[in-house]
């Protein structure tokens, strides 16, 4: 059993979910830092984000200062941190912080009672990335597959020929719960949503 708890995720700010393992780690940091901070009631250790976009990592750089956490991320989401697009439609500035860790494809994570491996799903943005929890089954999406079948946009830096390819290499994994990032969790029929973003990808964006 892997306990999540999501700290954060109001409106248009992005879900951050905190899994209790030995090494408590944070699965994107939303751009509330006093909010996530509370929900984490005492320490941090890793940051795990899922891309580059503001509304996961803008509140990094007060969470990092508050509790020392180290952070990662695709590599290639962190060649572009610095010169993120969706900044500025938040009208914030891009936040400053160190990536600590480099992700790649088909790594994997050692929190130390539970692993993380890294699917890199490119087509939301060029590094975006989804962890899968063997044991449990469970599949970070970051911002590629949201609940009710729908998938994220392709405008905003990404590549919509990249995102089906991931979005159908997704649908051969077995899931038992899918944790977005934005909106709810799927927490029933997860292969079949999973499957109908696949398909409504394929209907919208060939
Ligand atoms: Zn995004
Ligand atoms: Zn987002």
């Amino acid at each position: 059993m892997m306990r999540i708890k999501n700290v954060n995720g109001i409106s248009y700010d992005s879900n951050a979910y905190l899994i209790d393992a030995k090494r408590k780690t944070l699965v994107d940091a939303g751009m509330s830092a006093g909010r996530v901070l509370q929900g984490l009631g005492g320490g941090l250790d890793l940051i795990i984000l899922t891309h580059c976009h503001f509304d996961h990592v803008g509140a990094v750089p007060d969470i990092v200062k508050a509790t020392g956490a180290a952070v990662a991320m695709h590599e290639e989401d962190a060649a572009i941190l610095h010169r993120d697009m969706a900044a500025a439609m938040f009208n914030a500035r891009r936040p400053e912080f160190g990536v600590d860790v480099l992700l790649r494809d088909g790594e994997v994570i050692d929190l130390g009672d539970i692993k993380l491996r890294v699917i890199h799903t490119p087509g939301h943005t060029p590094g975006s990335i989804c962890l899968y929890e063997p044991e449990t089954k469970v599949l970070f999406t970051g911002d590629t597959v949201f609940e009710g079948g729908s998938f994220g946009r392709t405008d905003i830096g990404g590549d919509p020929e990249a995102m089906l390819r991931s979005l159908e290499a997704l649908t051969k994994l077995d899931v038992s719960a899918l944790y977005p990032g934005h909106g709810g969790a799927v927490t029933r029929r997860a292969k079949e949503s999973l499957l109908a973003s696949y398909e409504n990808a394929k209907y919208m964006l060939l």
